[in-house]
């Protein structure tokens, strides 16, 4: 399944306890990563992880387009919902092209758990994702 992560700055502290917590099974996966997230992620874990842009300079519009061109099957972002970002409009957009295309979507770190735990104890599988 491919999979990406992507935090808000105020979040990184967050997805990288997250990454940390389901390193095994997010091992098993093709992991993609907006820059900054990627990078903090790849430190604490050694996952592999395709980086892309940082958000603010069009991560989330390259991950945009992998939703659009079907090539991702979940996206985990965690929000920060109380702090104003510049790239706003890019974040509007990824999300909407996950609800668009039905990609699975977490946007704080109790969905993020709920999905991945799931993953993990095989109560849901790669087809699930993909319907
Ligand atoms: P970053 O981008 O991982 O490069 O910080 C995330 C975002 O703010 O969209």
């Amino acid at each position: 399944m491919k999979i990406a992560l992507i935090a808000h700055d105020g979040k990184k502290k967050e997805i990288i306890e997250l990454s940390i917590k389901h390193k095994e099974v997010l091992s098993k996966h093709t992991l993609y990563a907006t820059g900054t997230t990627g990078t903090l992620i790849i430190g604490e874990t050694g996952l592999n992880i395709t980086r892309k842009n940082s958000g603010p300079f069009g991560g989330d519009q390259q991950i945009g387009s992998m939703i659009a061109e079907k090539k991702l099957d979940l996206v985990i972002f965690l929000r920060d919902p109380l702090t104003p970002q510049p790239h706003e409009t890019d974040v509007s957009a990824l999300l909407r092209l996950c609800d668009v295309h039905k990609i699975p979507l977490a946007t704080n770190k109790t969905s993020a758990e709920i999905i991945l735990t799931a993953l993990e104890k095989g109560c849901v599988t790669e087809e699930d994702f993909t319907k």
